[in-house]
């Protein structure tokens, strides 16, 4: 099955979750597809590796929680580790933090700040970009670390908003436009 396929036909749509009007993107199928979770794993790597197919990336960002459970396996495809930025509070070491809006209030992101060499090329990995926002802040934290974002890999766009244009000149690689 190509990942595009298998996301078509395994993404469940959901109205009004977490909140009404949000049609929510459930991904929980699609990971319990053996095949299926192949297929994105794949895909997602994809953007960490060159024409000839060699990885080019130093580390993998797993975005908490969804992107967690995307970039612990395509870390191990590149052969290199998994690092996470989670939401303010649950790491234990001393920490970059970026804040950045949500629809209501704010969010704080966090990352270990010896978790990304200086000079590291990152490959940032995610389920959906929405907004942009978390995206955003993941990139500030890979700054904060001295090191550079390669790309983003993700499994869904929301085309009906505007990610991709708060994003800037990100590389980014998604698997399917929804
Ligand atoms: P953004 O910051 O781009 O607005 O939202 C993206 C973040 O929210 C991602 O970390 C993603 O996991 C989560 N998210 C937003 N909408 C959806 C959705 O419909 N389905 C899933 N699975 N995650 C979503």
């Amino acid at each position: 099955a190509t990942a595009r396929e298998a996301l078509a036909r395994l993404v469940r749509d959901v109205p009004d979750f977490p909140e009404p009007g949000v049609l929510f993107k459930d991904i929980t199928p699609l990971l319990a597809d053996h095949a299926g979770l192949r297929a994105v794993v794949d895909g997602l790597a994809a953007a960490g590796r060159d024409a000839e197919g060699r990885p080019v990336v130093d580390a993998v960002v797993g975005l908490e929680a969804r992107g967690f459970v995307l970039a612990a396996p395509v870390a191990l495809a590149l052969g290199v580790g998994f690092v996470p930025v989670r939401k303010a509070g649950k790491l234990p070491g001393e920490t970059h933090e970026v804040a950045y809006a949500l629809e209501y209030g704010e969010a704080v992101l966090q990352v270990h700040r010896d978790a990304v060499a200086p000079g590291a090329r990152v490959l940032v990995v995610d389920d959906v970009l929405a907004t942009g926002g978390t995206l955003a802040a993941a990139r500030a934290l890979v700054e904060a670390c001295g090191a550079h974002v390669h790309a983003a890999s993700l499994l869904m766009e929301i085309s009906a908003l505007p990610g991709r244009a708060a994003l800037g000149d990100l590389p980014l690689h998604v698997l399917t436009t929804v």
